[in-house]
């Protein structure tokens, strides 16, 4: 887990990792098959997990879907801010054009 800027919610979250991703999309599929009333009680499980690895109080189970460090770039060189998707060669927030290692 890593925070990380995310450009869908225009602020920093905790980003997870292939690993703690696998876990968590696992237990997001899981949340879509079962049959409660309640929204909330579906996705308690990926909420829980992923509260409790980031400390973070996150309340939507799809943001968690797309916070996960594989689909975003590398920090930029000039801003810090990371390139919205792995391929992505200019930086949104501030024009730089990534150096790519060939
Ligand atoms: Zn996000
Ligand atoms: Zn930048």
């Amino acid at each position: 887990m890593e925070i990380k800027y995310c450009w869908r919610c225009k602020m920093e979250v905790p980003m997870l990792n292939n690993e703690e991703y696998a876990i968590a999309s696992k237990l997001y599929s899981k949340g879509l098959k079962v049959l409660k009333k309640n929204r909330q009680e579906h996705f308690k499980e990926v909420l829980d997990y992923y509260n409790d690895l980031t400390g973070f109080g996150e309340t939507q189970p799809n943001a968690i879907m797309h916070h996960a460090l594989e689909y975003i770039g590398p920090d930029c060189e000039c801003c810090g801010k990371p390139y919205r998707t792995p391929k992505a060669i200019l930086c949104v927030a501030c024009g730089n054009k990534r150096i790519t290692a060939k």
